[in-house]
């Protein structure tokens, strides 16, 4: 049982984006019971002494790929060491459900391009959830379902859009997902095979889900083609209640400065009566897989024919005439299947040699199990976009469990933004940053009972020392916890503990609120 216990000597940012105000707090079991004036609340009370600290609700990380975290024996702490308490998982079309059993071997080579291998046995989401909800988790999960994992088990790796009997399939199993318990459908039409779906395939899908889910989408492209992606996902969120546009970006020199413009297509869409959201994760590098540098005609097929192509003689010419102009100074490899790379430019990589063949040997010899981090964004517009009312703030933390060199928002990304954009910079205000990182999402995502520092909600909190909180790692030496987040209580349950992880694992499996 939580215990009660009297909060005393903060500054409390509540989420509502009001300023900072002193006040006690007063948690009963996995509640907050109380918020008053100092030494206003009768009774005598066990109390925890946060002087000179902010307290907050904890924090909600609206886009991760933690999926596979309640799976592994290791507890996951890289979110709650970061004040987290809640992440939406399932994004950008992967989720770990559905699995159809004559198509495993394809579901399990696509996953396995994210996330360390594993053995996947359930079928259903309701199965995978019990799994879930049986292992327990550090962080609560607010689970999406993957538009190309329904995919998978629908149709396979096909490169086509899909037939309707297909599309019947995958909406079957999206509200198989629903039921279940899931917060709505991710798509991620950049990756194969979902990059072969058609608009209507997902918009038939969101018609599915009707009023009840949310489509929230790694969108077509993030360069050239971002305004006629915004208008796609638009149109097929607008069958569903809610938009979500995830990681927003203008990604590639030649579009930077392009967000302003995606975010006025975004504000039209609101004020016409659309509900559309967003996140972004504060930094000017991407992450993801490094085989989406080549071109779509070299992604089609599974795990052996994408392989097969790369072997053939065709291949060199043809990526160095696609690939040309790319920075390779730019391309830093992440992770690696064998561990082998890791930390090093394809630029540095090639060794003066040819980077093309040098990624390409790199790809095969990783049987396709390269994450690389791409410094492909500029600062202007990640300013554009924190200076948005409507953004809120996601990690995109790739899943836990590969070793390496990850990204490092999947450790920094919440410390990050009250450290530079709060502290240093002045971009946001602290109550301010706080709401894009709490009641915002929450509100967004239909996180139950959360997201607000109020009387009657989950006692899921995060202390934090405004003059120290910081990120720590950097793109070569990414792997620390961040500084500064001092205490982290879950329903009553301290966790986090002078910024050590004290365990057990307190998350929870939630369900929409309605
Ligand atoms: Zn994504």
């Amino acid at each position: 049982m939580a215990e009660t216990v009297l909060l005393t000597g903060a500054q409390i940012a509540d989420g509502t984006g009001n300023p900072l105000r002193a006040g006690d707090v007063l948690i009963d079991g996995d509640r907050i019971a109380a918020v008053a004036e100092p030494g206003t609340l009768p009774g005598e009370h066990p109390r925890r002494d946060l002087d000179g600290l902010v307290l907050a609700p904890g924090f909600v990380d609206a886009h991760s790929h933690a999926d596979n975290a309640p799976l592994l024996a290791a507890d996951d702490t890289t979110k709650i060491l970061q004040g987290v308490t809640t992440e939406v998982v399932g994004n950008c079309g992967f989720s770990l459900a559905p699995r159809e059993p004559a198509r495993s071997d394809e579901l399990a080579g696509f996953l396995e391009r994210l996330f360390p291998p594993a053995e996947l046995d359930w079928t259903s989401f309701a199965e995978l959830f019990a799994r879930v909800d049986a292992a327990g988790s550090v962080t609560n999960q607010c689970p999406l379902v993957g538009h190309t994992s329904l995919r998978i088990a629908a149709m396979g790796v096909a490169e086509r859009p899909a037939e309707p009997a297909a599309v019947r399939r995958m909406a079957e199993l999206l509200d198989e997902g629903m039921r279940a318990g899931a917060f709505g459908l991710s798509s991620g039409l950049i990756y194969p095979p979902a990059l072969f779906a058609d608009t209507g395939e997902l918009t038939e899908l969101a018609a599915a889900m009707g009023g009840a889910g949310r489509y929230v989408t790694h969108m077509r492209d993030e360069g050239a083609q971002l305004p006629e992606a915004v208008d796609e996902a638009l149109r097929i969120g607008a069958k569903t209640g809610h938009t979500h546009l995830s990681h927003l970006k203008a990604a590639g020199r030649e579009h930077w400065g392009a967000l302003p413009s995606a975010l006025e297509r975004i504000r039209a869409a609101r004020a016409g009566g659309q509900h559309v959201s967003h996140d972004v994760y504060p930094y000017t590098a991407s992450s993801t897989m490094l085989l989406t540098l080549l071109p779509p005609d070299y992604l089609g097929g599974d795990t052996e024919q994408l392989l097969a192509r790369l072997r053939s003689s065709a291949c060199l010419p043809e990526l160095r005439q696609a690939l040309d102009g790319t920075d390779w100074d730019a391309v830093l490899v992440a992770t690696t299947a064998s561990h082998q790379h890791e930390g090093r430019t394809i630029a540095e990589i090639a060794a003066g040699g040819d980077p093309v063949a040098a990624l390409v040997e790199l790809l095969v010899s990783e049987h396709l199990r390269v994450a690389m981090v791409h410094f492909s964004m500029h600062e202007q517009d990640l300013l554009a976009a924190l200076a948005d009312e409507h953004t809120m703030i996601g990690s995109d933390g790739l899943p836990p469990g590969t070793g390496g060199r990850p990204h490092p928002r999947l450790f920094g990304t919440f410390p990050r933004l009250l450290r530079r954009y709060v502290r240093e910079d002045g971009v946001l205000g602290l109550p301010e940053a706080v709401r894009r990182m709490t009641s915002l999402p929450a509100g967004e995502f239909a996180v139950p009972d959360r997201g607000l520092l109020a009387a009657g909600r989950i006692a899921d909190l995060v202390a934090f020392d405004p003059a120290a909180v910081t990120d720590v790692g950097d793109y070569r030496d990414p792997v620390h916890p961040p500084a500064g987040i001092r205490w982290v209580c879950q329903a009553g349950h301290t966790v986090v503990e002078d910024g050590q992880y004290r365990g057990p694992r307190r998350g929870v499996r939630l369900t929409p609120a309605h």
